[in-house]
């Protein structure tokens, strides 16, 4: 019972609700009630066989006892033994019993008329036997052949009965083959296209969810939008999704928390950095306080100028640290990258001060389309991973120029701007360290991959300046070889990524 009740539920389940489990459950209903109704038409034409069979049994039993009736028949007229006549009478009387039991069974094989005809040739025969008996030998040559003419008779019409019997099951048996392979050949083909529908029916979503994953891959598009119905796909969109806002919000965490450790690496330099300005105004106080009542107005103007210049100077150097330290969402502006990167080299000391290794060859006027606090979160982490590796001698070159359809950089390269044939900037830092092995150059952008000692390094480094670049559309290309140094190439794309 719970069996059924099961099984009802989940038909109207089948039935009333959009859902892929729901169809599968309707196509295998739909299989099922037509090999039960199938199966039931079978059986019942089974049965109609085996009747039919049956039925031929019946006719062979009439046609063997004819054949009885004609071999006692015989024995008698050969030899004249009273028993073969009393077997001969026997079989007379058993033929007219199954004629008479089984009549109705005989109508299926044999028009009324033909059995009413067997039945008085069955009495004509008795009674010819019977005066064949009773008669004198001369009166016996005479009603000889007469016995034996109704004999032949019997076993004509007995054995029209038997053939057409046997012809009738060969047909029926050929009808029901034929229905068979039919029948087989319809539910063949019933189950391909159901199963076909069915496959389109779960193939479709999920080739589109593919089509969606690969989109929000290429940076097309933020999340998946499908408009399927079924609530399976709905829920598997769903849970794409979440696990998308999720990734974002992992993302994010991680991004703050490698920022944070910039920010940690740039607070001596800031500090260094504002030591200056700040000893150039203790400096110009000193002067003039000590100058108050001698200097003229001029002089006092330019040490009061110099002390505003160093104040800006010193908030300029805070402002940019601020700025770095803030949670702010990604925004493009323009960038002068001499000066950004200038800068950034001022605050990085870790391992060694940056501003003795590092080289610029950046145009003055060159212009990126970039989210500087970012921006400046790559050349941090590129210069101290620089550093790092070459320790005190490091020489590091920073370069930058314009490009346009320039081929793919050399080395390895990852990112979806690589491709780009529209004006890009290239920004190249270069160190002539250790350089890194081949084994491992494939791998250090993944996360958490580092070859630092533990506590030194997360292994997070790359893995967010390979996000920033891809954020901006960009790409990045590493080319190093042990014992020659590293290159790291950027393309930054001057305007905002088109898909
Ligand atoms: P971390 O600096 O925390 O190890 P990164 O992602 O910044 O993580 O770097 C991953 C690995 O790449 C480093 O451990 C180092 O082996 C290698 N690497 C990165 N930059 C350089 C470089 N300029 N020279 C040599 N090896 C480098």
């Amino acid at each position: 019972m719970l069996h059924y009740a099961k099984m009802f539920k989940s038909l109207g389940l089948a039935l009333t609700t959009r859902s892929l489990r729901g169809r599968l459950m309707l196509g295998y209903y739909a299989v099922a009630v037509i090999m039960l109704a199938v199966s039931l038409f079978f059986v019942g034409e089974l049965r109609t066989l085996e009747a039919r069979v049956m039925l031929g049994q019946r006719a062979s039993d009439l046609f063997d006892t004819v054949l009885g009736i004609r071999r006692f028949e015989r024995n008698y007229f050969l030899h004249g033994q009273p028993a073969d006549q009393v077997e001969n009478a026997r079989y007379v009387a058993a033929a007219r019993e199954l004629l008479t039991v089984h009549r109705d069974s005989f109508r299926a094989i044999a028009a009324e008329d033909k059995l009413v005809a067997l039945d008085h040739l069955l009495l004509a025969y008795r009674e010819k036997m019977e005066a064949y008996v009773a008669a004198d030998a001369a009166q016996r040559g005479l009603l000889e052949p007469q016995v034996r003419e109704l004999g032949k008779g019997l076993v004509e019409l007995a054995q029209q009965m038997a053939v057409s019997e046997r012809q009738q099951v060969q047909s029926t048996l050929g009808t029901l083959r034929v229905l068979l392979l039919g029948m087989i050949g319809a539910l063949a083909l019933f189950v391909i296209g159901l199963g076909r529908a069915l496959s389109r029916q779960v193939v479709q979503p999920l080739k589109e969810i593919e089509a969606g994953v690969e989109a929000i891959r290429a940076d097309r598009r933020a999340n998946l939008v499908l408009a399927s119905k079924d609530r399976e796909i709905r829920s598997t969109v769903d849970a794409i999704n979440h696990l998308l806002q999720e990734i974002e919000l992992r993302q994010r965490s991680l991004m703050r928390s490698e920022r944070l450790a910039a920010l940690g690496t740039m607070l001596s330099g800031v500090a260094h950095e504002l030591n200056n300005p700040l000893s150039n105004i203790s400096t110009s106080c000193q002067i003039l306080q000590e100058e108050l009542g001698e200097s003229d107005v001029m002089t006092i103007r330019r040490y009061l100028e110099q002390i505003d210049q160093q104040t800006e100077r010193a908030r300029h150097i805070v402002r940019t640290l601020l700025d770095f330290s803030r949670d702010r969402g990604f925004t493009r502006q323009p960038v002068p990258l001499r000066a950004l990167v200038e800068q950034t080299v001022g605050f990085v000391r870790e391992p060694v001060p940056a501003k003795r290794a590092v080289r610029l060859e950046i145009p003055e006027d060159l212009v990126v389309y970039a989210d500087a606090q970012r921006l400046q979160q790559v050349f941090v982490n590129l210069i101290c991973n620089a550093l790092e590796a070459g320790g005190q001698k490091a020489r590091i070159v920073i370069g930058a120029r314009q490009i346009q359809g320039a081929p793919l950089p050399s080395g390895l390269a990852w990112g979806s701007g690589c491709k780009r044939s529209d004006v890009q900037t290239e920004i190249s830092v270069s160190d002539d360290g250790p350089g890194i092995a081949p084994e491992i150059l494939p791998r250090i952008f993944d996360p958490f991959f580092t070859t630092k000692e533990v506590g030194h390094g997360m292994g997070l480094g790359l893995f967010v300046v390979y996000e920033i670049i891809e954020e901006h559309g960009g790409c990045i290309a590493v080319e190093s070889a042990p014992g020659v140094g590293t290159t790291f190439r950027i393309r930054l794309p001057q305007k905002a990524a088109q898909p």
